[in-house]
């Protein structure tokens, strides 16, 4: 657990003048010994869906949530999915753990949100390599059938840097989502690569603002024109606009002002396992 947490620390940027050999054959040994055992985690029920609620800014209500995957391994404890999903991309396991997280989200949406809250629309995020499978789409569709899933009731979060490969390929594949009824969100928004040209070119219905972009936006005023003329720009393309990393009243606050429209952070709710999630959505509801 201990080379986990170093491990966890140094992909998050932390530690670097720390780094010595020794470590570095640790951090590559237990990056193998991860995929290993992440190979195996869907089989000894090791993996688990979160949701985080995301608000209406306005209303304050809950419309929908980001389904976030996790990892309780029987050896390493808890893993960071900062640190296992680019071990499941860089190995290829992410196409299968992928599809487990869709069929997942699908099933704890009916058991648990649908009874009560049938409009709860839930988002998954998605790897470039899943998307540029050869039988993305085909899989996706059967999952949708199989299920008697309403498109609608999903979404998905892709990145721009998931587009790289091959754009053209990337919009296509896209748009075959969107024509299925299912709604798009352009993730990380903000992290560098994004940019507003693209977006335009891009079939996505909402843009999310990713969490290093609104940690420090209260100290910050130039970075509260850019986020003004984003969400401005974005609003003119008919997009709407989401924040995420919104730990204080503070920054739900600045967020109501600049306008944007669905707001998501531990300020309201960390992301929880279904059952506790039902129980917050009940809560609220009380209100
Ligand atoms: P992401 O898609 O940018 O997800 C947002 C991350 O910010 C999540 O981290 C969430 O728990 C965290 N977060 C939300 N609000 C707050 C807040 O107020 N404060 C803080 N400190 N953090 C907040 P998480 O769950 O650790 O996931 C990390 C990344 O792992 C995700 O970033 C996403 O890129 C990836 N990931 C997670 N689940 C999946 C999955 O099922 N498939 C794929 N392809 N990637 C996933
Ligand atoms: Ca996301
Ligand atoms: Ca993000
Ligand atoms: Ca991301």
């Amino acid at each position: 657990t201990a080379d986990i947490a170093m491990y966890s620390a140094k992909r998050e940027g932390r530690n670097r003048v720390h780094v010595f050999s020794t470590e570095i054959q640790a951090e590559n040994a237990t990056q193998i010994e991860l995929e290993n055992h992440l190979r195996q985690a869907i089989k000894y029920d090791e993996l688990e869906v979160y949701f985080q609620p995301i608000y209406d800014v306005k209303t304050e209500k809950i419309i929908s949530a980001e389904a976030l995957l996790r990892w309780h391994s029987n050896k390493f404890g808890n893993v960071s999915p900062a640190v296992f999903i680019p071990i499941a991309e860089e190995s290829g396991l992410i196409v299968e753990i992928g599809e487990w997280v869709i069929k997942e989200s699908i099933r704890l949406k009916q058991q648990f949100f649908d009874l009560h809250h049938p409009d709860l629309k839930i988002f998954i995020n998605l790897s470039s390599r899943q998307i540029n499978h050869p039988q993305f789409i085909d899989h996706l569709t059967l999952i949708l059938q199989e299920h008697k899933v309403n498109p609608y009731d999903y979404g998905f979060e892709v990145t721009e840097t998931m587009m790289f490969d091959n754009i053209h390929y990337g919009k296509k594949i896209l748009q075959t989502m969107k024509d299925l009824g299912l709604t798009l969100s352009m993730d990380d928004f903000g992290t560098g690569y994004s940019s507003l040209s693209t977006l335009e070119e891009l079939p996505v219905q909402k843009i999310k603002i990713d969490k290093s972009f609104i940690d420090d936006i209260d100290q910050k005023p130039s970075k509260q024109t850019i986020l003004k003329a984003i969400i401005d720009m974005a609003h003119a393309l008919d997009l709407k606009v989401v924040a995420e990393g919104i730990e204080t009243r503070e920054q739900k606050n600045l967020m109501q002002a600049l306008n944007v429209d669905l707001i998501q952070g531990y300020y309201y709710a960390k992301p929880l396992p279904a059952t506790d999630f039902l129980l917050h959505l009940e809560e609220k509801m009380e209100l």
